[in-house]
């Protein structure tokens, strides 16, 4: 069988799959971004006289993340003349729409219950071909596929791309043992030649390659700053500029990724590691507290280095 992305779809349109339907709007793909209907009304809303029911708020998702994409500053995660490229909608209005669509990207909170839920909405709706894949940080792709058809599986791969997704490279490809050959090898192609990636085939392993370093490093960092009793600040210029890497700084890295985002990620490897190495994937006290404050970072207005 042969391939061809005409179309694609993002489930879920937070920091990674807004930049992920920007990097294929970039590109010229025919993009559909959902995310789910709100249950409440906000304030702006109530005053302009909306009603649950109004697209606008049924839209409101992905229509907010849309509106931020192409004003992001400094480095504006899309251009403006692609805006057009992106349909925004929500899960229970547009689900059918998937039947249309030659690659849906899942971007949803990293929880692998919510990630079934969906996928099994979704195998309902696609049509058989399509190529399903998930932005997963760590969680097993093939336990996310259980449960689901054989066309499903045989499609179904993790695509793990890097944040801010128009700006890094670095495309993790995760295949499962079910996962068709061609299906690895066009997608593979499909990241090189039309999204201008760096490909690298990755075992279906918790938080597979660049994570599995990735919150390892990060959080040997946190433990070494706080037995040497460093600041936030001081971590930051040892890990970023000073050195020579713009955009590495430790903390600055967490505000941009997501507090929450990045606890899931390292906990992703927590129950699979013992000893030493279950030490350091505990995450520290502090990291907990300012998640329970909502202090996550840029999408929350107030992390490490940013403040309401
Ligand atoms: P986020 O919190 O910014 O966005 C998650 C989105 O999922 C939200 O818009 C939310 O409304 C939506 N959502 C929540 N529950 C849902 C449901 N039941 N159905 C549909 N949508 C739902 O998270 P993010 O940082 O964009 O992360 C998304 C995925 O990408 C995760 O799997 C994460 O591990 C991965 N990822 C994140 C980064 C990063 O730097 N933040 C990098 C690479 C991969």
């Amino acid at each position: 069988m042969s391939f061809k992305i005409k179309k694609a779809a993002v489930i879920g349109s937070g920091v990674m799959g807004s930049g992920i339907a920007a990097h294929l709007a970039n590109a010229g793909i025919e993009t559909l971004l959902l995310d789910i209907v709100p249950s409440e009304l906000n304030p702006e809303e109530t005053k302009s006289g909306l009603t649950l029911e109004s697209p606008q708020v049924r839209n409101r998702m992905s229509l907010t993340a849309l509106k931020n994409l192409a004003k992001q500053k400094p480095a504006p995660l899309m251009a403006k003349s692609r805006v057009a490229f992106i349909q925004a909608g929500n899960l229970e209005d547009d689900l059918e729409k998937l039947s249309d669509c030659d690659w849906i990207i899942e971007v949803v909170v990293e929880r692998l219950d919510v990630k079934q839920q969906l996928f099994e909405k979704v195998d309902a709706v696609r049509k058989p071909g399509t190529i399903i894949s998930s932005n997963t940080s760590g969680i097993s792709i093939e336990a996310m596929a259980s449960g689901r058809s054989d066309d499903f599986k045989t499609h179904f791969l993790g695509t793990h791309f890097f944040n801010p997704p128009r700006y890094l490279k670095l495309l993790e490809v995760i295949p499962t043992e079910d996962t068709k050959e061609e299906v690895v090898q066009y997608i593979k192609d499909f990241g090189e030649n039309i999204l201008g990636k760096g490909v690298v085939l990755a075992k279906d392993t918790p938080n597979f390659i660049a994570n599995r370093i990735g919150t390892y490093g990060l959080l040997v960092t946190v433990q070494e700053m706080l037995k040497g009793g460093y600041s936030v600040g001081e971590v930051d210029s040892i890990t970023g500029p000073l050195i020579g890497r713009p955009k590495s700084a430790t903390f600055r890295t967490l505000d941009v990724v997501g507090l929450d985002t990045f606890i899931h990620v390292a906990n992703n490897v927590y129950d699979k590691v013992d000893g030493k190495e279950k030490e350091v994937f505990n995450i520290p006290a502090f990291m907990k507290i300012m998640q329970q404050n909502g202090w996550l970072g840029s999408k929350s207005g107030q992390g490490f280095f940013l403040k309401k």
